[in-house]
């Protein structure tokens, strides 16, 4: 979420000078939708598939999921990303990309909407290199499999027992054996790269974990009420102290982007299977 998430990063992806995977063979085995023999995908069946598989249209979202700037009309290399900034866009351009997917595109519900300024560049470069730009947020969030909640999850070793709250955003684990705050931190900053902002009672034993990837502090009273001694997402605001403090449960801010690096990569790498296309997941990393 844009205000809730987090994952971990996949080291082969993300090594230095880490480089597209090579074409594949024109006889490519996978399950292709298409029996189109042009390698690569159209730019609509790549778009019909992620909608259909996301499930994306039954998402009120804050932002426009899907095809969010038009580019050319065939996808053969796709690069991933956290968010679309010009960074990850000029880097997407240097791997010869056809489509950039991201979880943060733009266009969100209240922002300014004229196309000056960085709005402006970072646009302008899409649109000069015709490249695509696909991004799915609540959608990403929320998937059963290559999810950012699931996939962090994953990343991390938790069980993944049920999930509730708001749109059914806040997943939830029983773990199979207590673990205190010095454990919980030490276990985000070994899987995440990062150490992780720990408040509330730091007495608190968790048997229930509870997480929701991104910009989800908000959610806490959520977690709560789904039975969570601690619950984790990427970042904090004042009043989520106080919360966790009066409430008598464990908080962990373990970074936005660092919790919601994970969805976009299985995304992308589920896609490069199917359409049989190259794969690269671009890390523009952020300390927040
Ligand atoms: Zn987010």
């Amino acid at each position: 979420m844009n205000n809730p998430n987090v994952a971990a990063p996949d080291p082969r992806l993300d090594a230095p000078g880490a480089t597209l995977a090579p074409e594949p063979a024109a006889d490519h085995a996978g399950p292709r939708p298409s029996s189109s023999s042009e390698s690569g995908v159209s730019r609509q069946e790549f778009a019909r598939y992620v909608e259909d598989f996301l499930s994306a249209s039954r998402f009120n979202d804050y932002c426009p999921n899907g095809l969010q700037v038009e580019g050319r009309p065939r996808i053969r290399r796709l690069a991933t990303a956290v968010t679309a900034s010009r960074r990850a866009i000029e880097q997407a351009v240097e791997a010869g990309a056809d489509a950039l997917l991201v979880h943060h595109g733009y266009f969100w519900r209240g922002e300014d909407p004229r196309v000056v300024g960085v709005s402006r560049r970072r646009l302008g470069l899409l649109l000069q290199h015709d490249l695509n730009l696909f991004a799915y947020h609540l959608p990403l969030d929320a998937h059963a499999k290559v999810g950012n909640n699931v996939q962090l999850a994953r990343v991390c070793g938790w069980p993944v027992s049920g999930r509730g709250g708001d749109r059914d955003l806040v997943f939830y684990g029983d773990l199979p054996r207590p673990i205190g705050a010095a454990e919980l931190a030490a276990s985000l900053a070994a899987a995440l790269g990062r150490e992780p902002l720990l408040v509330g009672d730091e007495a608190r034993v968790v048997r229930r974990l509870a997480w929701c990837t991104g910009g989800a502090q908000d959610a806490l009273d959520e977690a709560i009420a789904l039975g969570a001694d601690a619950y984790v997402s990427g970042e904090i605001s004042e009043r989520t102290t106080h919360l966790a403090r009066e409430a008598g449960v464990l908080y962990a801010a373990a970074g936005h982007h660092a919790t919601e690096r994970y969805g976009v990569q299985a995304l992308g790498a589920h896609l490069a299977e199917v359409f049989g296309l190259a794969h690269r997941f671009i890390d523009d990393p952020n300390p927040v």
